[in-house]
């Protein structure tokens, strides 16, 4: 029996205070989301994955996906609902017997579920991991009284995975997004009750979590601590090993008509500005590539073409950000950048703790691993003859071997 895992990874929310979406944070030196694709990709009973993603992440999720044999990607819709159908039309091509639909966020799904969900497949057309309630529930008003005692005799909470013969749940689904329910299912077993198919219950786990905030992310990674000592203590589960990786960046802007530059973040003023599509910040751009090239992620203009609009007159930090999101993507972490501004002028000196401490906001780096150095070319050359301002910088990356 064939069965394909899709892993529904479209959101783009954070309750992180980070841009990133949840699912591309660092768990354990891998991003979240990678944690359930090596699970699916190493179970025997799982014969393909396919991630639904939103079409902004594409970067992200090749760098967080690097290595791993997947079917290719597909873009997700503006709900979850109709994120899992087009991840459903999708597969129909390759007709799988049967489907598994799993939150991307949630990382410690393990086999022994896979196993339960696969088994009761052959007794029925659907079957989603749940775990019984157990505490007492309340109902509350709104100032926090409680008004009932809600009888949880009966009462499980759903997880994910959700398994279902692949034909069915793809009708169902269909049949749903033309209805009144279309988009308003928060999960695939409602999806399949709304067209009365039974669904059984099996048991998941309780470390099967869902990452939704900061705290779950750390509770997450004590979890897999603690494994990582059940097992023996090895430095990583699957004892790959984690190295530096040095990426190199280099920038050139040219004098023009201004009576400030921003170097680093730092507006500094000067009798000429520095030209450019952003802000000009070469000392940005430079560590910018830095970052890219440590995960071998391409360049600035790759990323953010000068040809676009979007990033006329665009604050730099903007490009470092997302430089240092796609090394969170690739489960690295940036421990380091040193950066050597080139000019005759304007004096680098008295910014440079600013440009140190700016940095290490942008990229949240300690400011004791953050470096800014300045050189003159003693008058020889194009920054000799003050036409313009170079930098070159370097970053250093940990990153899990794949
Ligand atoms: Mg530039």
């Amino acid at each position: 029996m064939s069965c394909i895992a899709l892993v529904v990874a479209a959101g783009r929310g954070s309750r992180f205070g980070s841009p990133l979406p949840k699912q591309y944070h660092v768990l354990d030196a891998r991003p979240v989301l990678r944690h359930c694709l090596e699970t699916f990709a190493a179970h025997p009973g799982i014969s393909g994955v396919r991630v639904v993603i939103s079409p902004e992440d594409r970067a992200l999720y090749d760098l967080a996906s690097r290595g791993l044999t997947l079917l290719e990607p597909v873009i997700g819709g503006a709900t979850r609902q109709e994120s899992v159908l087009r991840g459903l039309e999708s597969l129909a091509g390759l007709a799988p017997d049967s489907v598994l639909i799993h939150d991307g966020a949630r990382p410690l799904i393990d086999a022994a579920t896979l196993d339960r969900l696969l088994d009761s497949l052959k007794q029925g057309p659907g079957a989603i991991a749940a775990v019984p309630v157990t505490d007492t529930l309340k109902r509350g008003n709104e100032a926090g009284t409680i008004t009932a005692t809600v009888d949880r005799h009966g009462l499980w909470r759903a997880q994910t995975p959700q398994a279902f013969h692949f034909p069915v749940l793809l009708a169902a689904h269909q049949a749903v997004a033309r209805g009144p329910l279309a988009g308003t299912l928060t999960d695939d077993a409602a999806v399949a009750e709304a067209q009365g198919i039974p669904v059984s219950l099996v048991p998941g786990s309780e470390d099967n979590l869902k990452i939704t905030a900061r705290s779950d992310l750390e509770r997450a990674g004590a979890l897999l601590a603690l494994r990582r000592l059940a097992s023996g203590g090895a430095a990583d589960p699957s004892g790959v090993p984690v190295l530096p990786r040095i990426g190199k960046g280099f920038d050139v802007h040219r004098f023009g008509e201004g009576d400030q530059v921003r170097l680093c973040g730092v507006d500094i003023p000067h009798d000429q500005g520095l030209a450019g599509h952003s802000d000009a910040d070469v000392g940005l751009h430079a560590l910018t590539d830095a970052v890219l090239g440590a995960v071998a992620a391409g360049d600035i203009g790759s990323h953010f073409p000068p040809s676009d609009a979007r990033w006329r007159g665009v604050d730099s930090a903007v490009f470092l950000r997302h430089a240092a999101d796609l090394v969170a993507a690739a489960g690295g972490r940036l421990v380091h950048v040193d950066l050597t501004l080139v000019c005759e002028r304007p004096k680098i000196g008295p910014h440079r703790a600013a440009m140190v401490a700016k940095i290490a906001e942008i990229l949240d780096l300690s400011p004791d691993r953050v470096s800014v150095k300045a050189t003159t070319t003693e008058k020889l050359g194009f920054t000799g003859r003050r036409e313009g301002i170079a930098a070159e910088a370097v970053a250093t990356v940990l990153l899990r071997e794949t």
